[in-house]
């Protein structure tokens, strides 16, 4: 058979761009150094409950996400999420309240001051910014106000980069917004723009809602890695290195069988920023540290389950606490408001997230630390008394777990292009471009098919 097309790592990425060639008829071969499939998508079964160690929920941001559903086998089916839990919910003065969604909601929230409500009906006359590395946080307290930035642009980035808004920039981080301001003059001018543009049959595909997959997230990576074909991935491949020598790829790496190389046609990195100059020693330290320097935040992920909440209502899709509230926990998911199936009956299953980029250092901590930081929040953000205890506490570490979007990003995609220009059949692909959340990655697995 021909030379494979390599991918580094199977993880959503990696299998997803596997997946792609295989259907195409292309020969493949996935190298992962973990004895297990998935990456950071990681589905436990449990004491009746299903819980994810990784990311819980994805949104159907783009067409790819539902043609990739729609490949799938029949046993793997996506999930939209519940749409009586859609609320969200932020933590100000020591209670949760809903973030409004409508006008009334947003007039009467005790979120945000008078001021900056009122200020918001001049939003669509500011002035438009001209600084292309402008923060988030810098963008939003522009255009909105500070009590926005503080109670709902500050949860709403901890909750997806778990990172600061001050330090992530718009362009890079959220470029959907950047180019609403850039191209509209105002986000709630363009948003109304937006929604009166046409739209084509496969627009209408990325339907924006909350999906997982009925059982677990770890059934996609199963369904994928059921196409691609088990034997096309070898587990627990060690110490991998990739050689260029006269425009050939050789790679050597080691397995339990011991030390194997191989001749590639092409080589797709999915790895993070970190792992790469392992991989690629054959390019020189100054270029690779463009890239290897991105920051990742740190995140403790505990998945709490209690079988018998006493008939409490949980009916949300979770809480986010802004970084002024001061608390030690960023946020805490209800997957089983979402989702069928993840907690016994009358139960309930929560996420809860510590650390990110501003509060690495509770990452550190040992189990029984972060257990104590669980258990008491769990009493007194949710509310339990003491004399109901969670019946399953599982702790999931992440020391990379999501990419910053920063003013190095610009440097770093620079040199991925150059690399990828000097290095004929090279992909570096991965969250270290590109977005990064699931609906991103499935987007970037299917783009790398050629
Ligand atoms: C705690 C947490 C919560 C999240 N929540 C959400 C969410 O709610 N919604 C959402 O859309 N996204 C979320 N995400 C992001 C989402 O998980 C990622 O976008 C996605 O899973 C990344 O997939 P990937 O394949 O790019 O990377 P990874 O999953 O990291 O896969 C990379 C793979 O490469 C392997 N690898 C690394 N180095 C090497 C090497 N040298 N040799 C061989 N293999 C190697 C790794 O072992 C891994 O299997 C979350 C992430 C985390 C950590």
């Amino acid at each position: 058979m021909n030379k494979p097309t390599v991918i580094i790592g199977a993880g959503l990425t990696g299998l997803t761009t596997a997946f792609h060639l295989v259907k195409q008829g292309k020969n493949v071969l996935v190298l992962e150094k973990n004895d297990l499939i998935g990456g950071q998508i990681q589905t436990i079964e449990k004491d009746g409950f299903i819980f994810e160690t990784g990311p819980n929920t994805g949104t159907v941001s783009n067409p790819e996400v539902a043609e990739l559903f729609y490949a799938m086998t029949p046993g793997c089916k996506m999930e939209i999420a519940n749409s009586d839990a859609a609320r969200r919910l932020i933590w100000k003065d020591n209670k949760f309240h809903a973030l409004p969604s409508g006008l009334l909601g947003g007039i009467t929230t005790h979120l945000f001051t008078w001021h900056d409500k009122f200020r918001i009906l001049g939003e669509p006359f500011h002035q438009k910014g001209s600084n292309p590395d402008e923060t988030v946080g810098a963008l939003a307290a522009r255009r909105l106000g500070k009590s926005f930035l503080d109670y709902a642009v500050n949860p709403f980035i901890s909750g997806i980069y778990a990172g600061n808004p001050m330090t992530l920039v718009t362009r890079y981080a959220l470029p959907k917004l950047y180019n609403l301001e850039q191209n509209y003059g105002s986000f709630i001018r363009g948003a109304f723009a937006k929604a009166r543009e046409p739209k084509s049959d496969r627009d209408k595909l990325a339907t924006k809602k909350i999906f997982s997959v009925e059982g677990g997230l770890s059934h996609l990576i199963e369904a994928l890695a059921d196409t691609i074909g088990k034997e096309k991935i070898v587990l627990s491949a060690d110490a991998i290195k990739i050689n260029h020598h006269e425009n050939e790829w050789n790679i050597d790496y080691n397995t339990k069988e011991g030390q194997q190389s191989l001749t590639a046609e092409r080589i797709i990195t999915t790895v993070g920023a970190h792992a790469l100059s392992a991989l690629l020693p054959f390019v020189e330290k100054s270029e690779i540290d463009k890239i290897a320097c991105l920051r990742y935040a740190p995140i403790v992920q505990v998945s709490v389950g209690v079988k018998n909440i006493g008939g409490r209502d949980f009916n949300a899709f979770g809480g986010l606490i802004p970084a002024c509230e001061r608390k030690d926990i960023l946020g805490i998911l209800y997957p089983a408001a979402c989702f069928r199936g993840r907690a016994p009956e009358g139960g309930m299953l929560f996420s809860f997230f510590i650390g990110g980029i501003n509060k690495s250092y509770l990452t550190e901590l040992s189990d029984i630390e972060i257990e104590n930081i669980v258990v008491r929040e769990f009493h007194k953000m949710l509310g339990f008394p003491a004399n109901i205890e969670p019946d399953l506490i599982h702790i999931a570490r992440h020391s990379y777990a999501i990419p910053q979007y920063e003013k190095d990003t610009g440097e770093r995609l620079a040199a991925v292009e150059r690399l990828q220009k000097r290095y004929c059949r090279l992909v570096i692909a991965g969250n270290l471009r590109d977005g990064i959340s699931m609906a991103d990655r499935i987007k970037q697995g299917a783009s790398l098919v050629i």
